[in-house]
């Protein structure tokens, strides 16, 4: 027995060299679902919308008949967040932490997170699993996840953006620890600064959080230009 697997061209990465084409065939037992099919060939399933099967939409948990022809592609975007979720970043995807935080994103990141504390911290508070290890979004007690795309943290952020397009408010997170910030009197945080920033700055937030001192003019401006780049930047892979 055998089916026809048909994956759209957004998803050839996730493929070995010699199934990056528009079409191959894999063997099959007769019982396996759909989804089982898809991880198998190595797709996690956060990474595809419903696929169809001999032209028909169809889901993940039916099962195949023998030379069936399965049609793969990646969830529509932007792929609407949980009510209310964050995102969760793995190890590996700091400096992307730090530029979501910018945008105000809230953005949880450990760097001393094992697999599985990170997929049991992204059930517990709801939040959207961001990784390049594709093991990990394959993980069954995963609640959400999403595979980013890209090398370097502002292709990640543009691809984070695009797939999701989650609610910006630049100016209101700490990058450091995703507290959030609240203005505060240039003379509550005058000890804590440069004699530099004191004399070129007047406006001040600090995170509630750990107490960290932003200020406007220089922080502005990157954020900016982040947000600026990350709107202009369309994700090359984006079809
Ligand atoms: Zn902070």
């Amino acid at each position: 027995m055998h089916l026809v697997v048909r994956p759209a061209p957004a998803l050839w990465l996730f493929l070995p060299p010699r199934r990056r084409c528009a079409s191959f065939v894999v063997s099959y037992d007769g019982s396996a679902s759909l989804g089982h099919v898809v991880q198998a060939v190595g797709i996690p399933l956060t990474e595809v919308a419903a696929p169809d099967v001999d032209g028909a939409r169809s889901d993940v948990s039916h099962r195949p008949h023998d030379g069936a022809v399965i049609e793969l592609r990646p969830p529509p975007r932007p792929q609407p967040l949980p009510d209310g979720a964050g995102f969760l970043l793995d190890v590996h995807l700091g400096s992307l932490a730090r530029r979501l935080r910018l945008l105000g994103v809230d953005t949880a990141y450990g760097n001393d997170a094992e697999d599985a504390h990170l997929v049991d911290q992204a059930g517990r508070e709801r939040r959207v699993l961001l990784t390049q290890d594709r093991g990990l979004l394959m993980r069954r007690a995963l609640w959400a996840g999403a595979y980013v795309r890209g090398h370097g943290a502002d292709a990640q952020l543009a691809d984070v953006l695009d797939r999701f397009a989650p609610p910006l408010a630049p100016w209101t997170r700490c990058s450091a620890c995703n507290g959030e910030l609240a203005d505060v009197p240039k003379q509550q945080v005058a000890d804590l600064l440069e004699p530099g920033t004191r004399r070129c700055y007047e406006r001040f937030a600090r995170c509630t959080s750990c107490g960290r001192v932003y200020w406007r003019g220089a922080h502005g401006r990157r954020l900016d230009a982040v947000v600026a780049d990350a709107l202009r930047t369309r994700p090359p892979w984006r079809s």
